[in-house]
């Protein structure tokens, strides 16, 4: 299977990595939208949001808890939000599930 954050997981393909524990894996986006742009990212190959099964479930609860910690170690002390694009109406553009965290300036307009 072709799946460029398997191989990032992997360290085939560089990457910058902020965190890494037993089942999630974060690095800085090749694109970053924000001063702070990490995709936090399950190391088990799910394709989206709209792919995980009840066993994996305890994975989503992983990677907000890496995100705490990555916001300590970042010093995103004023907050950050979590973005999943699940599907191509939502853009995903990569077929791994992972969950993008942006930081490190006051966010102006909201979708919701
Ligand atoms: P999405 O559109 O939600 O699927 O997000 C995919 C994200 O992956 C985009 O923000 C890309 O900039 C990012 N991306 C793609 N390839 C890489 C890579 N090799 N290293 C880091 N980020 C990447
Ligand atoms: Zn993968």
């Amino acid at each position: 299977m072709d799946c460029i954050f398997c191989e990032i997981i992997k360290g085939n393909i560089p990457s910058t990595k902020v965190y890494e524990d037993e089942f999630v894996t974060a690095f800085n986006d090749l694109n970053p939208q924000m001063p702070v742009h990490v995709l936090i990212v399950p190391k088990k190959h799910i394709a989206s949001a709209n792919d995980i099964a009840e066993e994996d479930a305890f994975l989503v609860g992983k990677v907000f808890l890496a995100a705490q910690k990555i916001a300590e170690k970042l010093g995103l002390d004023n907050g950050y939000r979590i973005i999943n694009n699940c599907g191509e109406a939502a853009g995903q553009t990569v077929k791994h599930l992972h969950f993008h965290m942006l930081g490190g300036k006051t966010m102006g307009e909201k979708i919701i």
